[in-house]
């Protein structure tokens, strides 16, 4: 398939690379990546996306792991400039989608208030890839009707007004990003606001890749089992009665 237009050298393309396995980028994606002179990729990128790039492409990691920071910010930002200035076709390479807790809004910020093209690729976010991956429906007709998506990252940093963790506590599904090691406050949190301990609750861990696993509990219990299979980050939270539809719709690594 080729693309309905063709591309732009001196535009920066901010690409979603989807949720973990590589054939979930799209196919615009894809074609982007094949033509890219330089790429700009983060850490949790399926490597094999990058043997897509033409030979002469440059490839730049920037990716951060929690609370370090690989590349500054800025720096990303001052590089897609700078590289869309000099004429090339510039990829910016984010899991997921890439407006989605990516900080792709703050390099389109940046790109436009310095006059550069740019163009967002839309990607397959791992909030709703991850619950998909383990037979979990974001909504269903009769037992949720929205879904949510917050992150846990700042769950205790920010002032209570901030977080109302009342109003997450009466979303059907509640999807939480980010929030691996803080998944005790953050179930206090809805517990104490009142979301019912006997909550159908589960976490996927490297969604859509060989090392997925789901563990699933009651939100009560979640923290603890999480703690005892030593799940850790990427992983997604989702709290909900659509959890209880796993045992019956799981197919992925059967
Ligand atoms: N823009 C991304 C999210 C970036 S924030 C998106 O749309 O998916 C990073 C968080 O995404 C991780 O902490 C984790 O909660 C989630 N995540 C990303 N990839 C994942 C994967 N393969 N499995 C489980 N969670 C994942």
């Amino acid at each position: 398939m080729s693309s309905i237009d063709s591309f732009s050298k001196g535009t920066v393309y901010l690409i979603g690379a989807g949720p973990g396995r590589a054939d979930l980028i799209t196919v615009r994606g894809l074609l982007l990546l094949r033509q890219a002179d330089v790429i700009l990729y983060d850490r949790l990128i399926a490597p094999e996306l990058l043997d897509e790039l033409p030979p002469h492409a440059i490839r730049i990691y920037v990716g951060k792991k929690m609370g370090e920071h690989a590349v500054r910010q800025e720096d990303i930002q001052r590089m897609l400039v700078d590289f869309a200035r000099q004429d090339k076709l510039v990829v910016r390479l984010k899991g997921g989608d890439p407006f989605v807790f990516g900080r792709g809004g703050e390099e389109a910020l940046a790109l436009a208030r310095s006059g550069v093209p740019f163009e967002v690729v839309p990607g397959v976010s791992s909030a709703v890839a991850a619950p998909a991956y383990a037979g979990i429906p974001v909504t269903h007709r009769g037992i949720a009707r929205s879904f949510t998506v917050i992150t846990g990252h700042h769950a205790s940093n920010l002032p209570p007004m901030q977080t109302d963790w009342r109003v997450f506590s009466n979303i059907p599904t509640l999807v939480i990003l980010m929030g691996i090691t803080r998944i005790r406050e953050i179930v206090e949190k809805l517990l104490e606001a009142g979301r019912p301990g006997n909550t159908p609750a589960a976490v996927i861990e490297w969604a859509t890749t060989p090392r997925q696993r789901v563990v699933r509990a009651t939100l009560t219990d979640l923290p603890e089992l999480v703690m005892q299979e030593k799940v850790e980050s990427p992983a997604v939270i989702v709290i909900g009665p659509v959890v209880d539809m796993e045992p019956e719709l799981k197919w992925f690594g059967l």
